[in-house]
């Protein structure tokens, strides 16, 4: 095994403005158990020996404001999560990772059982994400007007990390702007592109703080078992 194998480069996109969540700060930088969320996501991947830096685009305005961490790098992300992406990974130019992993910066409860299944499925197929089943059923509706009901079984919710051969996902990158594709995330344009993605299972503990409610219900779980959720 050369330097190159076996490590992970970590893209963490955090330049989102959380219209959804609503007030002034951002939800990446809301605080769960006395630190912004963003902090336990990329304290937690640099715990993970897999791991060979973190790169965190932001928003432009916040660059200059961040700390420096050792193997961090924080760097100015785009108007859309996968403009931040792109710009993260051209920031890693040079590296010797040969894995890529993307992950929200508002899903602080990933387990490491997920992570690195992702990595390996993703090192011998090319990309791969963890995959949560549907509870609801799931309707397709034009305005209020139900148009399609598909089958319930075959439908996931994609959560993160999500990762990458780094060429594969270079190369999506690419097409993705040479097409002005641009996706809510990477898989979904991997596999459009005739990529090989592989599920791997999700975990109901690893979801997306999106809105209020669920940064309460994060507390209550730190409160309960700790800062690794179930895992603890
Ligand atoms: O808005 P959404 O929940 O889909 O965002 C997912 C992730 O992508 C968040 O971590 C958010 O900060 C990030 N993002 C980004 N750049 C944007 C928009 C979203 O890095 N322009």
């Amino acid at each position: 095994m050369t330097a190159a194998q076996g490590r992970v480069l970590v893209i963490v996109p955090a330049a989102g403005s959380g219209s959804r969540f609503g007030g002034e700060i951002p939800k990446q930088f809301r605080m769960l158990a006395g630190k912004p969320l963003l902090q336990h996501v990329v304290e937690r991947f640099l715990l993970d020996e897999k791991v060979s830096r973190v790169i965190v685009p932001i928003a432009e305005a916040l660059v200059a404001t961040v700390k420096a961490m050792p193997r961090v790098r924080f760097v100015a992300g785009g108007a859309t999560r996968q403009q931040s992406v792109t710009l993260g990974l051209a920031a890693a130019r040079g590296g010797v990772d040969d894995v890529v992993a993307v992950h929200d910066a508002v899903r602080p409860f990933f387990s490491s059982e997920t992570f690195h299944a992702a990595v390996a499925a993703a090192r011998e197929h090319g990309a791969a994400f963890p995959a949560l089943p549907v509870a609801d059923t799931i309707h397709v509706l034009d305005g209020d007007k139900v148009v399609m009901t598909p089958d319930r079984r075959f439908l996931f919710g994609a959560q993160t990390p999500q990762c990458f051969r780094t060429e594969v996902l270079r190369e999506v990158l690419a097409r993705a702007a040479r097409d002005g594709d641009d996706a809510s995330d990477e898989v979904g344009l991997a596999a459009k592109y005739g990529f090989d993605v592989r599920a791997v299972p999700g975990d109901p503990l690893n979801f997306k703080i999106t809105r209020p409610e669920d940064l309460v219900m994060a507390e209550r779980i730190i409160a309960e078992w700790g800062n690794e959720g179930s895992q603890s």
